[in-house]
């Protein structure tokens, strides 16, 4: 049995009522252990992912609700480069790569609501493919590839792997750097760390995880296992973006570091982020339509050559803020802002 049902509100058996699966992939191995934790499912054979995940007027709350699996295979290019409003941590070639489309978390502000067409998830088992595309660019430079950003790659785990096979791939690559980024709390992972793979835990208030990070770990269950991580020898990155701004915000991150210093060594944590809410301007529209009621879209943000923000002053003031409060606790850390 499978470690998911918290994301899916109880029990994993019957959490997808149906399972797409694309006809070539039928044999695949991967795809057979995928199904084998849900055999009370609907298997469709379809020809291509697309031929539902892109179907016209879908409603992605709705589906995010009662999501259905679509097993794939990725063709065409499958690492891309860094999107401007993702943090490149200093890395000149910063990439990213999804082989999960969508999340098992509900984040209210989450970009995948405006990016995809559909809230279904879809899987692709051919991960050895993005595997050799990272090989073709590892024979040009070193890279720093972000694997989960179009998902929660550690939440879903249980049922793909992947983060031990990326971690085994990144150990065997001397000049590949990799970042698994998560809001998950598991600490079961048995994996001998890497030094060049970075755990990095999206940390948020916990008013902030309880209006906008539906599903998602408890700020405590997070620090948990970023401690756990951390102590096992993993490099542990934290970031704090997106900062959202709410009432009292300034009293709520103050406590939010004062709890994270309680939890977890920080002089031990390679390196922070601190990056409030920023959106592509497409996204964003589309989000507002889809939930006219949710505060953390409907903000009257600033638009700027395409993106959405929180007015300039706002942004200094509330990284600024939170910069200064990681400083007091660790004067030498390496904290980077989307901003800057
Ligand atoms: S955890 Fe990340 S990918 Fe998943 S819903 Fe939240 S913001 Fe989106």
């Amino acid at each position: 049995m499978i470690n998911i049902e918290r994301s899916f509100g109880g029990s994993v058996q019957g959490a997808f009522k149906h399972i797409y699966i694309e006809k070539e992939i039928l044999n695949n191995q991967r795809v057979k252990s995928i199904i084998e934790h849900f055999p009370d499912s609907r298997i469709i054979v379809i020809d291509h992912y697309k031929d539902v995940f892109n179907r016209k007027r879908q409603d992605f709350i709705l589906q995010h609700s009662s999501r259905n699996l679509i097993l794939a295979a990725k063709k065409g290019r499958l690492v891309y480069d860094g999107a401007p409003v993702c943090q490149d941590f200093g890395n000149s070639h910063f990439y990213y790569t999804s082989c999960i489309m969508n999340c098992l978390y509900d984040c209210e502000y989450c970009y995948l609501k405006g990016m995809y067409p559909s809230g279904n998830l879809v899987i692709f088992v051919n991960i050895e493919d993005i595997f050799k595309e990272v090989e073709e660019l590892l024979e040009k430079f070193p890279v720093y590839l972000c694997v989960s950003y179009d998902t929660d790659l550690m939440a879903i785990d249980n049922l793909t792997g992947f983060v031990l096979e990326w971690t085994e791939f990144t150990k065997k690559h001397k000049n590949l750097t990799i970042e698994i980024r998560t809001k998950c709390g598991r600490k079961d992972l048995n994996i001998e760390p890497c030094d060049r793979v970075i755990f990095a835990w999206t940390i948020s208030p916990e008013p902030v995880i309880a209006k906008f990070e539906h599903g998602s770990a408890s700020m405590r269950q997070r620090l948990e296992a970023a401690s756990h991580y951390l102590e096992s020898g993993w490099p542990v990155r934290l970031c704090f973006d997106p900062m959202i701004y709410i009432p009292s915000w300034k009293d709520i991150y103050g406590k939010m570091i004062r709890d994270v210093q309680k939890s977890i060594d920080m002089v031990k944590i390679r390196d922070f982020s601190v990056g409030s809410f920023r959106i592509s301007e497409s996204y964003l529209k589309k989000m507002r339509k889809a939930m006219p009621l949710s505060a953390a879209v409907q903000y009257p943000f600033v638009l700027d050559e395409g993106y959405y923000h929180y007015p300039d002053d706002l942004v200094d003031e509330m990284e600024i803020f939170l910069t200064g409060e990681i400083r007091k606790i660790c004067p030498d850390a390496e904290i980077f802002r989307w901003a800057e």
